[in-house]
């Protein structure tokens, strides 16, 4: 009788460490902790061109990746150290508060919301939302010329799509994917119309595919890009917000942007401003 008791008591407490880390329980992470520690694991994209990118050797490049490694590199860890981790843009908050990274450069924005469940040092960039069509669209402009169901394409979880749904979506098809290099498959083969997310990714998979999209109209809003952390974690925060800062006084911001994003043509900006809030 004990025994089984206790065998059952036992198969509960597994039931429940599976359940923890099925959902990601864990704890968040202190950045300036796992540095001293000697490694660090950082969220990026591993499907954005100049952005953050998985090559087929198993390396890592894009604008976002420079921005992570020097970083990096002024918390004390170097390059070999760093455990990149793809983090899809509906799962960011999530991995930040689960533990799962230290920090994400991921084409992040800073937004009010985010800020209820994560920190942001930055922002190191800024975008602007913006439209990708296939070359040979003439009647896709802008947002307004989305109505009458037009297909869009843009990733859950993404400020984008958020924006269609609260201010185009009256009659705009929209449909969320994963990942904006599946919604590029869906531009190239019909599937969708048009694809929306910020300039700066849309110049990437433009310039990946020349002569077969185009990036149309101004861009509608304000990006800022941000490096997302645990909330509360200020000592850290501060730090990053010094790295960053010093990227660009250093001169390695604009040579990082010139090695990356500025392959596809997008036009270097002036650098942000760090906004300590
Ligand atoms: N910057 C926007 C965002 O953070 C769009 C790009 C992305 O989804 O990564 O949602």
């Amino acid at each position: 009788m004990n025994i089984t008791r206790s065998a059952r008591l036992g198969l509960g407490v597994m039931a429940l460490a599976v359940a923890a880390t099925a959902c990601g329980g864990g704890e968040e992470r202190n950045v300036t902790q796992s540095a001293e520690n000697g490694s660090l694991v950082v969220g990026i994209k591993f499907d954005q061109p100049g952005l953050g990118q998985r090559n087929p050797d198993g390396t890592f490049s894009g604008f976002d990746v420079e921005v992570a490694k020097y970083v990096a590199d002024k918390l004390g860890v170097n390059e070999q150290n760093i455990e990149f981790k793809e983090t899809p843009s509906a799962q960011r908050e999530t991995v930040i508060q689960n533990g799962e990274v230290d920090y994400i450069a991921a084409t992040y924005s800073i937004t009010d919301e985010r800020k209820n469940k994560v920190d942001f040092a930055g922002p190191y960039f800024i975008a602007g939302q913006s439209l990708l069509v296939r070359a040979d669209n003439q009647d896709i402009t802008g947002p307004d010329s989305l109505n009458g169901g037009k297909k869009l394409c843009s990733v859950a979880g993404s400020t984008p799509a958020q924006k269609v749904k609260d201010e185009y979506a009256q009659d705009v098809q929209l449909q969320e994917y994963d990942t904006y290099s599946a919604c590029v498959e869906a531009l190239r083969n019909g599937a969708v119309d048009a694809l929306t997310t910020d300039d700066i990714i849309l110049a990437g998979y433009a310039a990946q595919s020349p002569g077969e999209f185009k990036v149309v109209g101004e861009p509608f809003t304000e990006e800022k890009y941000g490096i997302g952390l645990a909330k509360g974690d200020d000592e850290s925060r501060d730090k990053i917000n010094d790295a960053i800062e010093e990227m660009i006084a250093d001169g390695s911001w604009e040579k990082a942007f010139n090695e990356t994003v500025g392959a596809s043509g997008y036009p270097m900006p002036t650098p942000p401003t760090v906004d300590r809030y």
